[in-house]
C-alpha cells in the first residue's frame, strides 16, 4: 500500500517521469514552433532519475510513465529503462512516444520490461501528420507502431489530440485503424499548457462528447467500467475488441481520483498539471546522498497536490510552461 496520501484522502501510486523536455517534433498544441530547451545541467541526469524512482516504488508507487518531450530521443534512456524494469516492486513500466524512434527501440523497450506503450496519433495522412508535427514523417510512426505490435506489449494504444476544423474530419478513420489493428485508441481534450500563437486553443477546442457522438453515428459504443490507472474513461464496441477511452479534463473534471504526480525534466516534483504547486526534488538530490531526506520531501510534497484544476482556454493561460515540459 503506498505511504503516498494527500490532504485528500487521495492515494499517490502513479509517477510520470518526463525524462527530456526534447522533441524531435513540434506539435502545434504542444509547443511553439521556435522552443528553447533547458541546458543540460538543468536536466536531471539519469542516475538522478533512477534515484528518486527508487524512492518512489519503496514509497508504494506501482506504476511509472516514462515520457517528456520525446523521451526515445534522450541519449542513453535505454540504460534507465532497464534499470526501472528491474526495480523490485515496480508492476508497471510504460512510455509514451511520438513513434518516431520505435521502429528501432521497440525490441529494446520490451525485453528491458515496458509493459505497455501509447503512440501520439493525430492523422494518418502524411501531408496533415506534417502539419500537424511541424517535422514528423507519418511513414516512420506507423513502422515503429508496427514494430511495437510484432513485440506483443501487454497493450499498445493510440493518443490522439482533436482540434476542430485541423483533424476531426479524421476521428472516425483513426477508430477504423485502431479496430484494424486490434488496438485501443484514447482522445484528449487539449489543455491550454503554455503559451502558442499557431492557433486560437478555445476556436480548435474539441469536446470529447462531441468527438464520441461523431464516433457513435458510425459504430454503437458501450460504456465500460474499464480502468487503465489513468484519467481516461472507457468505451467498447459490439464487435471489435478495441476500445475507445476519453480524457476530458474539461469537460468531465477527473480530479476527484487523481492518483498521480509528475517529474519535470528539471526535476520539479508537480503535484497537478493542471497548477504550479511543486517541490524542488533536484536541489534535494543534488545536496545529499542520503535518501531519508529525499523520501521525507516526497512524502511532505503530498500535502500541498491541490483539489483539482481549473482550465479555461479564453484566459490567458494560467500555466505557462508547455506540455513537453510537463511530462504529459
Ligand atoms: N512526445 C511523446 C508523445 O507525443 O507521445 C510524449 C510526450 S507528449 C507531451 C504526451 C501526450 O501529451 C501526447 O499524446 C500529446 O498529444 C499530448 N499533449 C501535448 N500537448 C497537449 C495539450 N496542450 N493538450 C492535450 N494534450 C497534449
Ligand atoms: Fe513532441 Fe510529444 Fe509534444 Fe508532439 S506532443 S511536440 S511529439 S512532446
Amino acid at each position: 500500500m503506498t505511504e503516498l496520501v494527500d490532504k485528500f484522502g487521495r492515494r499517490v501510486n502513479y509517477l510520470r517521469i518526463s525524462v527530456t523536455d526534447r522533441c524531435d517534433f513540434r506539435c502545434v498544441y504542444c509547443m511553439a514552433e521556435e522552443m528553447t530547451f533547458l541546458p543540460r545541467n538543468q536536466i536531471l541526469s539519469l542516475e538522478e532519475i533512477q534515484r528518486i524512482a527508487r524512492v518512489f516504488v519503496a514509497l508504494g508507487v506501482r506504476k511509472i510513465r516514462l515520457t517528456g518531450g520525446e523521451p526515445l530521443v534522450r541519449r542513453n534512456v535505454m540504460s534507465l529503462v532497464q534499470q526501472l524494469g528491474q526495480l523490485p516492486g515496480l508492476d508497471q513500466l510504460v512510455m509514451t512516444t511520438n513513434g518516431s524512434q520505435l521502429a528501432t527501440s521497440a525490441p529494446l523497450l520490451k525485453q528491458a520490461g515496458v509493459k505497455r506503450i501509447n503512440v501520439s496519433l493525430d492523422s494518418l495522412n502524411p501531408e496533415r501528420f506534417r502539419n500537424l508535427t511541424r517535422t514528423g514523417d507519418l511513414s516512420r510512426v506507423l513502422a515503429g507502431l508496427e514494430a511495437a505490435l510484432a513485440q506483443g506489449f501487454e497493450s499498445v494504444k493510440i493518443n490522439a489530440v482533436i482540434l476542430k476544423g485541423r483533424n476531426d474530419d479524421e476521428i472516425v478513420p483513426l477508430v477504423a485503424f485502431a479496430r484494424d489493428n486490434g488496438i485501443d485508441i484514447t482522445f484528449i481534450e487539449e489543455m491550454p499548457l503554455g503559451h502558442i500563437s499557431e492557433h486560437q486553443r478555445d476556436e480548435c477546442f474539441m469536446p470529447s462528447d462531441e468527438v464520441r457522438s461523431r464516433i457513435e453515428a458510425h459504430y454503437q459504443l458501450h460504456p465500460t467500467t474499464h480502468n487503465s490507472g489513468g484519467p481516461a474513461r472507457y468505451y467498447r464496441f459490439e464487435d471489435s475488441p478495441s476500445k475507445v477511452g476519453f480524457i476530458s479534463p474539461h469537460s468531465h473534471n477527473f480530479c476527484g481520483d487523481c492518483n498521480r504526480v509528475r517529474l519535470t525534466a528539471e526535476g520539479r516534483l508537480l503535484l497537478c498539471l493542471g497548477n504550479e504547486h511543486s517541490v524542488d526534488l533536484r536541489q534535494v538530490v543534488r545536496s545529499t546522498d542520503d535518501d531519508t531526506l529525499l523520501r521525507q520531501a516526497i512524502v511532505d510534497a503530498m500535502g500541498l497536490k491541490p483539489e483539482q484544476h481549473y482550465f479555461d482556454l479564453q484566459d490567458e493561460p494560467q500555466i505557462v510552461r508547455f506540455m513537453n515540459m510537463t511530462g504529459g
